[in-house]
């Protein structure tokens, strides 16, 4: 089977940045849609993808392992840089075999197949609104303007190990495969893309149109696509069907130390140093695990935020970094009495879902101002003893 790749990327007419990042190695093709605050998110999906591109190369294990592999290698780097911490990234990469192509994901971006004008979803959305709506909380209508639709279930890079999905499709000439991530699919219906994959035989352009309408649409976000079509080996190119693969812009990864001078140091010296620096390094280690398993509900820029950490700073380090910022005003949840001395403060969550109940609570509350149960109250008011 031959492949013709294209991609365009695009930073949309609200972000300061482009966390985008995408991979056109034939063989190996992927998305990845960055977050996190500073640099982290472009840090985060550049270096999900360069970290694939390079195991792929050295033929370590398959593409399922390579994203676990660069799970670690992103979480890592948000333990021991700290600009970077609480960073992460979806990734959806399709490696073509043959006729067959393997897609492994994790996140929001998508993978879609056009096949005899018929666009097909290849990928399921590791999203909370995705897990409300296959719950039959909301309509698949209600999750699209959902206000927590960004919300990730799932993304690289945030934990040690990650659930990466594993897919296999095969392939037929004629077939078009769409990597793209939310910027495309938050700002464009899925008739339009199809119609866009439909009608634009050559795959830049095409690449290109998806970008444009994602903006057109409104642009709230970075668009990166990256679309392959699929041909015969034998048969003549298709019209005009060059690979036509541009360079992504991305700045380079913030270099390690820069190289110093070696002097020869007593050995004694560097065994002891050796031996303070890993022991700095596993506490850091600890420190960063122990933040990562707290969660709260507090306010961030004015809003009712979820925070990852705990609500304190230590020598000017903030222990704690924002997950979600909600629209959800923090003015008017303290006006209500249950929050008012609370929320500054922190509530307290056991996890991530705990978190995200106790904020569905505030707005619930601030919405409808209706009667208000105390969050946080033992749930079992059973008097009766044994
Ligand atoms: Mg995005």
């Amino acid at each position: 089977m031959r492949v013709t790749a294209a991609a365009a990327t695009d930073i949309g007419l609200v972000r300061e940045g482009n966390e985008d990042s995408y991979l056109t190695e034939e063989p190996l093709f992927a998305v990845a849609d960055g977050m996190g605050g500073h640099r982290g998110g472009e840090v985060a999906s550049q270096l999900a993808v360069e970290t694939l591109e390079k195991l792929f190369k050295q033929g370590a294990g398959d593409l399922p392992d390579q994203v676990q592999e660069a799970n670690r290698v992103v979480f890592e780097r948000s333990v021991v840089d700290e600009k970077v911490a609480g960073m992460g990234t979806t990734l959806t990469a399709a490696l073509v075999e043959g006729d067959r192509v393997r897609v492994a994901h994790v996140g929001d971006s998508r993978a879609y197949l056009l096949r005899d004008g018929n666009l097909r979803l290849l990928t399921e959305d590791h999203t909370l609104v995705h897990r409300m709506v296959t719950e039959g909380e909301i309509s698949q209508e209600e999750a699209e303007t959902h206000p927590q639709r960004s919300v990730l279930t799932r993304a690289l890079g945030v934990e040690t190990v990650v659930d990466v999905d594993d897919d296999t499709v095969q392939v037929r000439p004629g077939d078009r495969l769409l990597l793209c991530t939310d910027g495309l699919t938050s700002m464009v219906s899925v008739q339009a893309i199809e119609e866009v994959l439909r009608a634009v035989p050559d795959p830049q352009e095409a690449a290109q149109r998806l970008v444009r309408i994602a903006n057109e649409g409104g642009g709230a976000d970075n668009t990166t696509v990256v679309v392959l079509d699929f041909s015969d080996d034998g048969a003549a190119a298709a019209p005009n069907g060059k690979t036509a693969v541009p360079e992504a812009e991305i700045a380079p990864p913030p270099a390690g130390r820069p190289p110093r001078s070696r002097r020869r140091l007593p050995r004694k010296l560097l065994v002891w140093a050796g031996i303070i620096v890993a022991l700095a390094v596993v506490a850091l280690v600890g420190l960063r695990l122990y933040l990562d398993s707290q969660w709260y509900v507090g306010v961030s820029d004015e809003h009712v935020a979820i925070f990852r950490g705990i609500p304190t700073e230590v020598a000017g380090f903030e222990l704690h970094h924002v997950v979600v910022e909600t629209t959800i005003s923090a003015e008017k949840a303290e006006s209500l009495a249950v929050y008012q001395d609370r929320l500054g403060d922190g509530i307290t969550a056991e996890d991530r879902d705990g978190a995200g109940a106790i904020v569905e609570q505030i707005r619930q509350d601030v919405e409808g101002m209706r009667q208000i149960p105390k969050p946080n109250q033992p749930g079992s008011t059973d008097a009766s003893g044994p």
